[in-house]
């Protein structure tokens, strides 16, 4: 199973995509309205096991 994930740098850590501004656990990975190709390009389609904020992955277990 492969989910669409953004990093957070500080600290390093792979989220799940919810929407086109939040992640499942709640950080705001784009803070604007609209949804770019730029914004495109951070999301990666990763494994689950890869995925590493624990909140995001709760929410699907
Ligand atoms: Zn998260």
């Amino acid at each position: 199973m492969v989910y669409p994930t953004v990093t957070d740098k500080d600290p390093e850590k792979i989220h799940i995509v919810k929407d086109q501004n939040y992640t499942v656990c709640g950080y705001c990975y784009n803070k604007f309205a609209t949804f770019t190709k730029e914004d495109l390009k951070k999301i990666h389609f990763i494994k689950v096991e890869k995925i590493t904020c624990n909140s995001c992955t709760s929410s699907f277990s």
